[in-house]
């Protein structure tokens, strides 16, 4: 069963789910907050929950974590600083930003801006064990290379090891 985190007034925040089970609606529960993912797969591998070994404190089989919208990036983090170190107003970051267009060029300037966001901000991501415990850098590694086979498989030009072309996913096993 889901574990629980938060409840009031049939609002509900989870942790963890460990079964099909806990994908399904609830008696009472109204809304639940950053919901574990209807199609029972992790964010990052898009393993099925049947799939999925359980992790070993808990027997949870998803985890709830949250993850910067980009992996971070040195160049771009080494710009960020240089420019905004010392800014603490919305005016300081506005003067910061048109510095960085004077010297850097307004596309390289917006770049730069969009990235520091983007790695500033987070969402929430329902992974399994092996994707869990995986720093910024390799969790988006392994999610773009797995958005790109999804594209591959899209345009029907994915083949499996005995060069078959593959046309969906691996159905979960039946239980
Ligand atoms: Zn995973």
């Amino acid at each position: 069963m889901a574990k629980v985190m938060f409840e009031i007034n049939g609002i509900v925040i989870l942790d963890s789910i460990d079964s099909e089970e806990d994908l399904k609606p609830r008696p009472g529960i109204r809304c639940i907050i950053n919901p574990p993912p209807s199609d029972g797969r992790c964010r990052c591998c898009g393993r099925h929950l049947t799939e999925l070994r359980p992790f070993d404190f808990d027997g949870a089989l998803l985890v709830k974590m949250f993850r910067a919208h980009s992996p971070p990036d040195e160049e771009l983090d080494a710009i960020w600083e240089k420019y905004t170190w010392n800014c603490d107003s919305g005016d300081d970051y506005r003067k910061a930003k048109e510095k960085m267009i004077q010297e850097l060029g307004e596309e390289k300037a917006e770049l730069v801006e969009t990235y520091a966001h983007a790695r500033a901000t987070s969402y929430p991501s329902w992974e399994c064990r092996d994707c869990f415990f995986l720093d910024s850098q390799t969790y988006h590694e392994k999610i773009y290379e797995r958005y790109r086979k999804d594209e591959e498989m899209a345009r029907g030009e994915l083949r499996d090891q005995n060069g078959q072309r593959v046309t969906s996913l691996p159905e979960p096993p039946e239980q």
